[in-house]
């Protein structure tokens, strides 16, 4: 059996776990980085989803120097719509108060191909792929990891292994967690006309439909739609050809980018919520979708994992400046203090969204209608929405 020691080891390397590791090991850490998938390679990677980047997520992709690169593949939101079932009932938003963009959009393919090249430049991080965890015991104030001919020791583990998180059931660390029983389905796709850099969302009675804009390709403008509905609709939906779902799409998205021309990829997706009752066990801190995972609404997902990261990074830099062991109970429970309120909110708004725009009685179409019209001549409350938007004051 080889055995490896390090200062932290990390399972799970998607969005989460990579920039973790990155981020880490700019601080001089050694870490160990365990993906259950093979070596990554941006020509076979499945996902093809688009994440909506907010200003706050920018500025420490910055601070950690990945942003100029991914910054490369980005789109600018200039300018965000709010439509409420029809064009009539609208708030706009835009961002000149500040002089800056309300968000970018990046394929997330760019993303991990991004910070997978930086890693592997990395002297002291080491990638085990094809590695599936499923078993941790402890060593004094070892946290200890058997798998495949390895032993992988560390002061703490964090697990950045996804929704599902094979970590947390090990530890059965109790969730709260919701089912929508709904799908989104998520279409790229080339279109007729400039988006000007406008995200669209359309409030409909059975889930919102989002228009993202995405950069130009092979000199075609390009944008992602994600659609909620119900399981047998999306179910339906994707057992058209695509000229039936493409005609589907243009009379929903009402010509605000003009025709869809030509789909390129169509994806779905399972919507489910959950929150972890504590993000840390013994030596082992929760981070991302482990820890938490929304509804797709708000976009906000990982950006507010990006937070944890963040945090974790700020919290292991005071740590190792002050020459202390990372992963006692102190370290956790300071981790844990300072991300659950945060998670426990977004939970909370994405769901009561939801629920807002779903419900379809005459009452209640009249107070969502007042509302928005308040909202839309309220710069107020627009500021503080948009920077909700932007991860600005979470
Ligand atoms: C339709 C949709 C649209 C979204 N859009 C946005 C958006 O615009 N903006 C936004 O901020 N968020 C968005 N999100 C949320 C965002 O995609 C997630 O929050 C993010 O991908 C979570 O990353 P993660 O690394 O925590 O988890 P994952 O991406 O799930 O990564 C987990 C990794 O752990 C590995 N793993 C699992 N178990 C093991 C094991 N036992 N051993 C080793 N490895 C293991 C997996 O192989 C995987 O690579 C969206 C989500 C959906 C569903």
């Amino acid at each position: 059996m080889k055995e490896i020691k390090s200062n932290i080891n990390i399972i799970g390397g998607g969005l989460i776990g990579a920039v973790t590791a990155y981020s880490l090991s700019k601080l001089g850490n050694k870490v160990v980085l365990l993906e259950q998938k093979p070596k990554f390679d941006h020509r076979k990677i499945s996902d093809k989803r688009t994440t909506a980047i907010s200003e706050g997520t920018k500025k420490f992709l910055e601070e950690i120097n990945i942003w100029n690169e991914i910054g490369k593949h980005a789109e600018p939101i200039k300018k965000i719509q709010i439509i409420d079932r029809n064009q009539s009932n609208k708030i706009h938003f835009d961002n000149k108060r500040r002089d800056s963009n309300l968000g970018y959009i990046v394929k997330n393919e760019f993303i991990l191909d991004t910070i997978y090249r930086k890693l592997q430049k990395q002297k002291n991080v080491k990638i085990l792929n094809n590695v599936s965890i499923k078993d941790i015991s402890y060593e004094g104030n070892r946290v200890i990891l058997r798998q495949n001919n390895y032993l992988v020791d560390a002061n703490i583990l964090l697990a950045s292994d996804g929704k599902n998180s094979p970590i947390r059931k090990i530890f059965k660390t109790p969730t709260y967690s919701k089912d929508y029983k709904k799908k989104a389905i998520v279409v790229n796709f080339y279109h007729s006309k400039n988006h000007q850099n406008t995200a669209y969302e359309f409030f409909f009675k059975n889930g919102p439909l989002a228009i993202l804009p995405m950069n130009k390709h092979k000199n075609k403008f390009q944008s992602s739609i994600v659609w909620t509905n119900t399981n047998k609709f999306i179910d339906s939906l994707l057992s058209l050809k695509d000229d039936k779902i493409i005609s589907i799409l243009n009379q929903k998205i009402q010509g605000s980018i003009g025709d869809i021309e030509e789909i390129i990829t169509k994806q779905t997706f399972p919507l489910k919520a959950h929150l972890n009752s504590k993000f840390f066990e013994k030596r082992v801190i929760y981070l991302g979708d482990s820890a938490h995972s929304f509804h797709p609404i708000a976009g906000q997902g990982w950006n507010l994992g990006m937070q944890d990261v963040e945090s974790l990074y700020n919290l292991v830099k005071k740590y190792n400046s002050l020459g202390l062991e990372l992963g006692d109970e102190i370290f956790c429970k300071e981790f844990h203090n300072k991300n659950f309120f945060k998670a426990y909110r977004l939970y909370q708004i994405t769901d009561k969204v939801d629920t807002i725009f779903k419900v379809d009685n005459i009452i209640f179409n009249y107070v969502r209608f007042s509302g928005i019209n308040l909202i839309e001549k309220s710069k107020k409350l627009k500021n503080q929405i948009s920077d909700f938007a932007m991860g600005v004051n979470l």
